[in-house]
């Protein structure tokens, strides 16, 4: 069983092996370089009687080139690099896995320094090529028909856990000279770790980092709202997709369950207030259950609630799984939502699900040994056998 605050045992790993794993932090006392933002790094190097512009030597020898060893950073001084490796070290998420799907998406398995495990997706040409990042191990959110909210919250992720995720899969993919769309859509509730998503966009953005404009990043939240006006001030922000999923009350309230403290008419007034730039609209999500929220007077009312915002809608037919108690509509149902949204004006498009037969489409990221080890996964393991 997974307990609380525990790392996640692989299989065929004892217990022992994942408190190894936490044994295995090195040095806490040495700060983690690929966690902190330019003006951070600039700074403690001043404080620690070195030239500022050293910070952006380190910067761009970290995230630009993906350099990890201070010793194969040639254009600093000898002395200067050992004395950094004294100080700091840089964490990256080290590679487990790596599954190719027959579409192309490629699912990674990391490893943080403490052992945890986490998920991020690479899709490609979609159009653009994206990476699908987590922002948390798990998620608090429990929505009712997504596989990582079974898994619960472990903790959340720090902005070089979260950045690091890009550095590897740019080497991974090889395309630390290409460009690349973030969808912050992995495991996690990305608003319910705010400052750590935040710092990790800042660290992303740097021109002397890896550049990637804001623009280029979408996050997607379920809305908890506090956290939703926050990013409404925010300098740097990226496109805003709601996990909308409902188009009544009692219907949120039941498959996305923090509505009961943030409701949908208080959201979409939020998203009403939402500075959207021109030409840019809010993406709703809204994931498609047989019976549930499929029907046409849904569509209508789907419509209906968007009026004034500048808004499109994506459409998820359900990506089923073991444990998850709904079905995914028909082709022609989903169609047929599709067109009543789309007679009324409101641009919409249905998600292609990719990377399904490696279980790395929405909702389906869930760390190996927590998928074995699921109530509902058992649950349904039992009566598939009984
Ligand atoms: N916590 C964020 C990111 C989650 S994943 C959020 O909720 O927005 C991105 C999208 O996949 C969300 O809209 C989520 O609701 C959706 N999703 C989750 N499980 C799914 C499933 N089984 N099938 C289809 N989409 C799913």
């Amino acid at each position: 069983m997974l307990s609380r605050g525990c790392a996640i045992v692989q299989p065929g790993r004892s217990r022992k092996a994942g408190l190894d794993e936490r044994a295995k932090i090195k040095d806490p006392m040495r700060h983690d370089l690929a966690e902190m933002e330019l003006p951070e790094l600039e700074q403690a190097l001043e404080a620690m009687g070195h030239a500022r512009f050293h910070g952006r030597q380190l910067f761009q020898w970290v995230h630009k080139r993906g350099v990890v060893d201070f010793a194969d950073m040639t254009d600093l001084g000898r002395d200067l690099r050992s004395g950094l490796a004294a100080s700091f070290r840089i964490v990256t998420p080290e590679l487990v896995r790596k599954e190719t799907s027959s579409d192309g998406t490629v699912k990674f398995l990391l490893r943080l320094e403490d052992g945890q495990l986490i998920e991020s997706v690479f899709i490609p040409d979609t159009p653009a090529n994206t990476f699908c990042l987590s922002t948390q191990v798990g998620c608090a959110m429990k929505c009712g028909f997504c596989l990582t909210g079974k898994m619960g919250i472990i903790r959340n992720l720090t902005a070089g856990e979260i950045a690091g995720q890009v550095r590897v899969l740019v080497r991974e993919l090889h395309m630390l000279q290409a460009r690349f769309n973030i969808v912050l859509m992995g495991m996690g509730e990305p608003l319910h770790n705010y400052d750590a998503v935040m710092k990790a966009l800042r660290i992303l953005a740097d021109e002397h980092g890896l550049a990637v404009n804001p623009r280029r990043v979408t996050l997607s939240t379920v809305g908890v709202l506090p956290n939703l006006e926050r990013l409404a001030t925010e300098p740097l922000m990226p496109n805003l997709a709601i996990s909308l999923h409902a188009t009544t009350e009692e219907q949120r309230d039941l498959l996305v369950p923090i509505n009961r403290k943030y409701g949908l008419k208080e959201l979409l007034d939020a998203c009403r207030r939402f500075p959207v730039k021109r030409r840019e609209r809010i993406t709703f999500e809204y994931v498609m259950l047989k019976d549930v929220n499929d029907s046409d007077e849904d569509a209508r009312r789907l419509v209906r609630l968007l009026h004034g915002i500048k808004a499109k809608v994506n459409l998820l037919p359900l990506n089923e799984a073991a444990g998850i108690p709904y079905e995914r509509p028909s082709d022609a149902r989903v169609n047929r939502f599709a067109s009543i949204v789309a007679e009324r004006g409101v641009t919409v498009s249905v998600r292609k699900s990719r990377g399904r037969d490696i279980r790395a489409a929405c909702g389906q990221l869930i760390t190996e040994s927590t998928r074995q080890q699921s109530p509902g996964q058992r649950l349904a393991s039992l009566i598939a056998t009984s």
